[in-house]
């Protein structure tokens, strides 16, 4: 284990570090003797503090120390404004930031690619130059998506990866534990912080069986979400075993891993195996594939590891399925479809089939869905839905180009899209029906919730294999079953389609097609980072000031919020994504969504100065303006929803001190510290109704200590100041946190 391997083709430095992880392994044994999941092997070996950090599975807080970072245009932006700020001259761990989010589906795949070039070139120069400043890889417009091109390239067994992007567990499907966060653990890994995460459970999927005929890898996620629902997954880590795992396909165990996230799985991993070995000697990895041979012991489950569930599948059992409408979890095989469409009015006819996003764009699906295409063309029919191809890779869209499967699908009837998210993230401009009618498209995507395509709530969106995406767009009717059913050749003679076949792996070698990778520059230090002063998108962040050691005193409240207060009230999404890299811009959405108990509205408050009711981030400015701090009042589990930074650095940048509430999301209040906030919560809940919305407050910020609450002094517009104690949850090194103005300030001057 000695050996030093690189992890990619593509950096020099990095190196796979089986002897670190099969010490820290070990170290982790002693301690709690018993047999391990391949999950648990590969997080307790990333351990941060393997002798000292508690270990239980679904309790404890790992603190780990992940191999690699990677980003999507889209979170890249603040994840890499705030790195900036904290002043370092380099990512701590390898990264790399991927272009692939940002690019419309319009007319096809090169003037698609254009257009959004032109659309979004403030920030991908910011991006471009930002990655070249501080030694990140970067993959431009076109390359792909972010999970193709980690798989094809960058993942590894055993490895631990953090993405900005909830599929970031497609390397699952390569033996590696990779997981998807927010912008801010990012940050965090980037800045040599150890990077958290309650210890996962682990539910063991075990495969039996083969797969044959028109059963694909998609069936086998597709059968699990319907089993343990969208929720069924969560705050756990899915680990498929058992000798079924054999006849699946590397790039086939990405898609299952990549779609578990439907599930709300932390991730799922696959042990590793030959087939794994096989595809990184394609992608010219055999250096990895050896040398994980050589620890692989360490690559699976210990025999006798317990899962906290246990699912059985057989595979020579497993029908096709097709998920949706509207959730992913809505299991049907296909043999019920037909009737299940029926019953339930979803529109009979199949206005577009899309196959391809990063779910499903391996050499195998390409190859599957082309022979099925062939077949239809044979019997001179073509596909009756419009029917697009999004290849997840340039080096995928180059290789079919080179072995005909490109051609096929244009013969077909095809539109070939960018390399790219495109009609996957809703980038879709679709012409064809209009908002409000209802109507039945199917994908090979993972993900269908309502408008997620092409904005209309009354699309109908199905997801299955690839191979039955082709099949239904040639019937063009949801009451095909490819299995069963005939279809009419140009003749009006009735032919049956033949099962897909397809090479796994291209016997020519991948072609890679146009480069489109920077690496970073050898010489770093005359790089610019290039954001225009006057761009609504981008704006570079000012460290924020430390706290001035004093109590703060006569603070109004901004608003209190009353129930639920998301993330999404806090920060909204939708249109405002544009400006995710403009601190100051996006911060004009503040808690715009969040109720004001005053009044029962969204987006109403009044301002104490002047009395004048106005929109939340108004007054905040206005007290920012005039130098007044002010604090929010909110009800239990603020801050829910998702890990977007941006609810805690708006607060922060309009003059917040603190955010008191009955309880907190625990990532939000994390976020909050990280930030320089302080998240309080009433030591006794009931406290929450005592406070006016027009109360002033007095908070003993210089109490402020390990394990001890905070007071809180209550000046009521009429009556009696009364006090109030805050729990706190603050650890010796948050507190510097706060201190300092946030925790990249206190990264930076330790760096100094
Ligand atoms: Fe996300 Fe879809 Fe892009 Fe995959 S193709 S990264 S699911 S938006």
């Amino acid at each position: 284990l000695d050996k030093k391997v690189k992890q990619n083709n593509w950096e020099e430095g990095n190196f796979i570090n089986y002897k670190k992880m099969s010490e820290n392994l070990a170290i982790v044994r002693s301690r709690l003797n018993r047999p391990l999941t391949y999950a648990e092997k590969i997080l307790y070996s990333h351990l941060d503090d393997p002798h000292g950090q508690e270990i239980e599975r679904g309790v404890s807080y790992l603190k780990l120390r992940p191999d690699r970072v990677a980003c999507q245009d889209a979170t890249a932006q603040m994840a890499i404004l705030q790195f900036m700020s904290a002043g370092m001259p380099s990512v701590a761990n390898p990264t790399t930031v991927h272009c692939d989010h940002l690019i419309e589906a319009q007319v096809g795949g090169p003037k698609d690619l254009e257009r959004a070039i032109s659309i979004n070139k403030e920030v991908y120069d910011f991006l471009a130059s930002a990655c070249a400043k501080y030694n990140i890889g970067f993959w431009r417009p076109g390359s792909g998506i972010i999970h193709q091109i980690l798989l094809e390239n960058y993942a590894f067994p055993g490895g631990l990866l953090i993405g900005t992007d909830s599929h970031t567990p497609n390397a699952g499907g390569l033996g590696m534990c990779a997981i998807g966060v927010g912008g801010a653990d990012a940050v965090d890994v980037m800045a040599n912080l150890p990077w958290e995460l309650k210890a996962p459970k682990v539910i063991g999927v075990k495969l039996t069986g083969q797969l044959s005929g028109w059963t694909s890898p998609k069936d086998i996620i597709l059968k699990v979400a319907g089993i343990l629902t969208v929720k069924g997954g969560t705050g756990a880590i899915v680990e498929y075993h058992g000798p079924g795992t054999n006849s699946i396909s590397c790039t086939g165990m990405a898609t299952i891993g990549n779609m578990g996230a439907e599930i709300g799985a932390t991730t799922s991993v696959f042990p590793f195996n030959d087939r794994m070995y096989d595809y990184l000697k394609a992608t010219k990895r055999s250096d990895i594939g050896d040398f994980a041979r050589s620890y692989a012991k360490e690559l699976r489950e210990d025999e006798g590891a317990e899962y906290d569930q246990l699912i059985e599948l057989n595979l020579s059992e497993l029908e096709p399925h097709i998920n949706g409408p509207f959730t992913p979890d809505l299991a049907t095989p296909i043999s019920k479809f037909s009737e299940a469409a029926k019953e339930n009015n979803w529109p009979d006819e199949l206005k577009a089939g899309l196959i391809g996003s990063c779910t499903n764009s391996s050499y195998e699906d390409m190859s599957r869905a082309a022979s099925i295409a062939r077949d239809a063309l044979e019997h001179g029919v073509k596909a009756k839905s419009a029917f697009f191809v999004t290849p997840g890779s340039e080096q995928i869209r180059a290789t079919i180009a080179r072995d005909g499967q490109l051609q096929t699908f244009e013969e077909f009837g095809g539109i070939v899209l960018a390399n790219a998210c495109g009609p996957c993230i809703g980038q879709w401009d679709r012409q064809d029906v209009k908002k409000g009618e209802a109507n039945s498209i199917i994908s090979s995507y993972n993900r269908n919730f309502t408008g997620r395509n092409d904005g209309n709530p009354a699309t109908h969106s199905f997801v299955t294999s690839p191979d039955l995406v082709v099949a239904m767009s040639i019937a063009g009717s949801l009451s095909f079953n490819p299995l069963t059913d005939k279809l009419k050749d140009k003749d009006g003679n009735e032919f049956q389609l033949t099962p897909p076949t397809g090479e796994g792996l291209p016997s020519r070698g991948y072609d890679p097609g146009n480069n489109t990778y920077q690496a970073p520059p050898a010489d770093r230090t005359t790089v610019n980072v290039q954001v225009s002063p006057s761009s609504d998108r981008l704006q570079v962040l000012q460290p924020f000031n430390a706290w001035d050691g004093k109590d703060a005193l006569d603070m109004p409240i901004l608003i209190k919020a009353k129930g639920k207060t998301t993330t999404d009230h806090i920060s909204m999404a939708g249109p405002w994504l544009k400006y995710r890299g403009h601190l100051d811009n996006i911060s004009n959405n503040m808690l715009i969504g969040a109720i004001n108990e005053a009044n029962g509205e969204a987006n109403k408050v009044r301002n104490s100065t002047n009395d004048e009711w106005d929109a939340v981030p108004a007054v905040a400015r206005d007290y920012k303006a005039k130098g007044i701090k002010w604090v929010v009042i909110g009800d239990w589990n603020y801050g829910e929803g998702s890990s977007r930074e941006h609810a805690a650095l708006e607060p922060r940048h309009l003059g917040g001190l603190a955010i008191i509430t009955r309880s907190f999301a625990r990532i939000h209040e994390t976020n909050l510290k990280k930030q320089g906030m302080l998240p309080l919560t009433f030591a006794d809940p009931a406290d929450y109704d005592k406070i006016k919305p027009d109360d002033r407050i007095d908070l003993l910020c210089t109490e402020l200590a390990v394990g001890k609450p905070l007071t809180m002094r209550v000046h009521p517009k009429d009556g009696e100041t009364f006090e109030v104690k805050l729990n706190q949850t603050f650890n010796e090194a948050q507190i510097e946190w706060f201190k300092n103005g946030s925790a990249l300030n206190t990264m930076a001057k330790s760096a100094k």
